[in-house]
């Protein structure tokens, strides 16, 4: 029996920011792919989502007693320009659930069908973008980076249409909330203050509680989602990783990765990396990813001026602005604690930059293998440096920084190295293999991924095709946005 006591307070409480909505009766769902740990986490019975019940909710075909699926209403600004009516075009929130740690969380679908929102879309998804945000969402998770996780990934029956014939798949999706930047611009561009208010001080109550009911909040939760994305690139950039798709409608007020679209790791490192076949200018490259959260924080400083001082919002621009021009100071200082821990640097200081820059300079300059690269530093702290020479013997200068990282590190340093320094990441090939074997009807390889990136940061036999790099007919990597 599926029996879920749901609370769903964004349909109680946000009305004017949603429609009440049903997801596609799918023809066929099947169960590919079930996050067991996530749903016990949950308080869900896995059985019970593997029942008819259960699938029949997960591919979006019928929804249970207590649900309240909506599609959500948001704006955007996608690549710079903006636009007012985006919104769930092919999502339901189906509704909240209390974890068993006590947190609110969403459970979402992406794939069950056109909404009001679709615009031109087709309201679906195929199996390969499903399982790929499947897949980098849970390594993500198990990184240690704050992200929506994966609940399940359901087999539709249905043929999509994209350039070619594919399997249709609907992924469920949690989230502590799918509330975005672009939920506060949806409000903004209609000039609904009262609403605006109203979400301002839901998405308080979610995720700055300490901030509830004091005077300074509005102010207090443009900081607080400031500091929380800035630490979240800081993130990304200590792992390689481009979202590749930072658009305001793709930007958490959670401070959760959201949208695993056209993203990738780098494997070689360039620090203007960039994947996306519709980026044309580079704008989300991986380098200009801690440029660009400010750019989407001022767009959320923008809704906020009106609460922040509701008589004349200009009055609320010099403490907003002095929110955002600090945003390159705290993204600085969370980089500068991740990276000083992937060198082994216990409390790193600004003097530690140089090291932290030298050692990036190293990588670009031979376009050495980002995450061996640093995993390879653990042995070299050690006395061993076989294996960084194996990657970075090329690069001049090599000798000189290693001996002034020596004269910097402590005898406990590898410990905490191997914390920082994953040695499995979702690498771009590997993800793709996985796909492509899962559009052939073989799972196999896509459970073997998942397993690898389990548990990121400790080496086990049997995995060592996934440590590397792509081979080099792998070619340069492309990916693609709107699937
Ligand atoms: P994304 O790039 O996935 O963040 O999506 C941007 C916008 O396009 C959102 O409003 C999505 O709901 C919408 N969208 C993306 N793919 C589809 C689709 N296949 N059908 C309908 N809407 C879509
Ligand atoms: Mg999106």
């Amino acid at each position: 029996m599926l029996q879920i006591r749901f609370d769903n307070t964004y349909a109680r409480e946000m009305e004017g920011l949603y429609v009440p909505w049903q997801g596609l009766k799918a023809p066929a769902p099947e169960m590919l792919l079930l996050n067991r740990a996530l749903a016990d986490d949950l308080g869900l019975d896995p059985d019970a989502l593997l029942s008819p019940a259960g699938l029949d909710m997960l591919s979006g075909s019928a929804m249970p007693e207590g649900a309240h699926p909506l599609a959500m209403a948001y704006a955007g600004h996608q690549f710079g320009g903006f636009s007012p009516q985006l919104g769930d075009g092919r999502a339901l929130l189906v509704g909240e659930v209390i974890d068993r740690a006590g947190t609110r969380r969403d459970i979402h679908l992406k794939g069950s069908g056109r909404t009001p929102f679709s615009r031109g879309g087709d309201g679906k998804a195929a199996l390969g973008p499903v399982l790929r945000e499947y897949i980098v969402g849970e390594a993500m998770h198990a990184l240690g980076v704050p992200t929506t996780r994966a609940l399940a990934a359901v087999a539709t029956g249905e043929t999509v249409y994209r350039e070619t014939p594919l399997p249709g798949a609907v992924l469920a999706r949690v989230a502590t909330s799918h509330l975005r930047v672009g939920s506060f611009q949806f409000l903004l561009a209609r000039g609904d203050h009262a609403r605006l208010r109203r979400l301002a001080d839901y998405a308080i109550d979610r995720h700055y509680p300490d901030l509830a009911g004091q005077d300074g909040r509005y102010l207090g939760l443009l900081q607080g989602v400031a500091d929380r994305q800035a630490a979240l690139v800081a993130q990304w950039m200590a792992l390689g990783f481009v979202h590749g798709v930072m658009n305001t409608d793709n930007c958490t007020i959670s401070g959760e990765t959201i949208d695993y679209g056209p993203c990738a790791f780098i494997d070689g490192y360039d620090p203007q990396a960039l994947f996306s076949s519709i980026d044309q200018t580079g704008r989300y490259a991986y380098g200009n990813q801690p440029v660009l959260i400010q750019w989407n924080l001022a767009r959320l400083a923008e809704t906020l001026l009106p609460l922040i001082a509701p008589k004349n919002p200009e009055d609320a621009l010099p403490d907003a602005r002095a929110v955002i021009d600090a945003i390159p100071r705290h993204y600085a200082e969370a980089r500068r604690a991740r990276f000083g821990a992937k060198l082994g640097i216990a409390a790193p200081g600004q003097r530690d930059e140089a090291l932290i820059d030298g050692f990036l300079a190293l990588l670009a300059e031979v376009q050495a293998d980002f995450t061996q690269s640093f995993r390879a530093l653990i042995p070299a702290a050690g006395g061993d440096d076989g294996p960084l020479r194996a990657h970075l013997d090329a690069a001049k200068g090599l000798d000189g920084w290693l001996a002034q990282w020596r004269s910097r590190i402590g005898p406990g340093a590898a410990v905490a190295m191997a914390s920082a320094n994953p040695v499995y990441i979702p690498r771009n090939h590997l993800v793709e293999g996985a796909l492509a074997d899962a559009n052939d009807g073989n799972l196999d390889t896509t459970r073997r991924l998942l397993d690898a990136l389990s548990s990121p940061y400790t080496r086990r036999d049997g995995f060592e095709a996934h440590e590397g790099p792509a081979p080099a007919g792998f070619g340069p990597y492309v990916t693609f946005c709107g699937t």
